[in-house]
């Protein structure tokens, strides 16, 4: 296995055991708890300086802080986003500035191809010849996406449900498709199945493969980089299983353990109200969800009624002085079109959910007028056309 010099392995979140990375592929083999890689960060020595000097040319520019070299990756030069000032929002939520980091301009419109982007290098890296998951539709596109590049062959589960456009994609990447009546629980309990019977095949889903959440990592580094090293005091993130919210925490502690910044920011995790059993955790205080029992959301991407994670989700809002927001799919949709209408940015119907969840900020008095406040704008508004397009039907425009 070709790794940095500083990546040290894999730590199990649960029981705290340590694994080598070239030998153990998933969860923990004792507990099963989720595992995290861990470096060297003596060992780092990376300042503001080298990195203001490199060109901004994709995620893997932060190699010394992802296990794997620039060289050995699966890599479309994915990252590097834009993060766009939005003057007009600001004013609307009463903050000093707002920016959308708009993750609909990587190469399959969504911020799913940063964690694939690492896990299908992994999968490369242990020899795998075919990875698989369920997907509730963009990390799915993304897995068909890398596979082919990496010429592995993919498998990949879909909720019928799923955006035409991740379904039509993930055949024209040439993965192998099953679409599963129902919702992603279904799906993923069709996966698991055929896993069982394929042990060989690299699992790609999300904290089942340990670097999902390493690539995801890199937004925040960005972030950062892109203020001048000026933390943003909010990062509002739409919310499913956590994976790029634990990716932004961690980054942000790093980046701290470095002295590349001093400060970290809040991180406030939005839902819809349709399924938001982070943001209900979050309110009654406790360590861990209770799985959401009838979730019912247009807003696929963050319908995720159990994440596995939410012990990690929770620390994360906590420690980084945060919290939680749910708002209904109909304000979602609304603030989807408000922004596409006054700053001209397309963000997905599921991605809305983070500007829709600073608006109730504001309306619950969370800002205080000069605070910088970041939207993830999570994938492009190409995936969801359509949702959003028929929002405005059922107004009669
Ligand atoms: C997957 C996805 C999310 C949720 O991501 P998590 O990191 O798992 O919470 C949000 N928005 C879009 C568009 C997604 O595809
Ligand atoms: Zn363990």
């Amino acid at each position: 296995m070709e790794t940095t010099s500083a990546f040290q392995g894999l730590e199990c979140r649960d029981c705290g055991e340590e694994w080598d990375a070239a030998e153990t592929t998933h969860r923990c083999p004792n507990c099963e708890g989720i595992l995290d890689p861990t470096y060297a960060y003596g060992e780092i020595d990376l300042t503001r300086a080298d990195l203001d000097a490199r060109p901004f040319d994709g995620m893997w520019r932060y190699e010394e802080l992802l296990p794997f070299p620039r060289a050995a990756a699966v890599t479309m030069d994915e990252g590097t986003t834009p993060l766009v000032p939005c003057p007009s929002l600001a004013d609307e939520l009463g903050v000093g500035e707002v920016y959308i980091k708009d993750e609909g301009r990587n190469p399959t419109g969504t911020f799913k191809d940063r964690g694939h982007t690492l896990a299908v290098s992994a999968a490369s890296q242990h020899g795998a010849s075919d990875v698989a998951l369920a997907s509730a539709g963009n990390a799915g596109q993304a897995a068909a996406a890398y596979a082919a590049r990496a010429d592995l062959d993919s498998h990949v589960f879909l909720p019928s449900r799923s955006n035409f456009v991740n379904k039509a994609m993930v055949n024209v990447h040439g993965g192998d498709m099953t679409v599963i009546e129902g919702r992603l629980s279904d799906a993923g309990a069709a996966c698991e199945a055929v896993m069982a019977e394929n042990d060989e095949w690299y699992s790609t889903a999300t904290f089942v493969t340990p670097y999902r959440h390493e690539g995801k990592k890199t937004m925040y580094y960005e972030i950062a980089e892109q203020l001048d090293w000026e933390v943003p005091d909010a990062i509002v993130y739409p919310t499913g299983g956590g994976v790029g919210l634990i990716g932004m925490y961690k980054a942000a502690r790093e980046f701290e353990r470095l002295e590349l910044t001093e400060e970290s920011p809040r991180l406030y995790a939005a839902q819809s109200a349709g399924c938001a059993p982070v943001v209900e955790a979050w309110k009654n205080d406790e360590d861990r969800h209770d799985p959401w029992e009838t979730p019912d959301t247009i807003c696929g991407g963050i319908e995720v009624s159990d994440p596995g994670a939410s012990p990690w989700i929770l620390e994360a809002l906590r420690e980084s002085g945060g919290g939680a927001v749910a708002t209904p799919d109909e304000s979602i949709l609304d603030s989807a079109i408000t922004v596409a209408q006054n700053e001209g940015i397309e963000m997905g119907a599921t991605c809305a959910a983070a500007a829709s969840g600073a608006w109730q900020l504001a309306e619950d008095r969370e800002w205080n007028g000069d605070e910088t406040v970041v939207l993830l704008n999570t994938a492009s508004g190409n995936k969801e056309d359509d949702i959003l397009r028929s929002h405005l039907m059922g107004k009669g425009i």
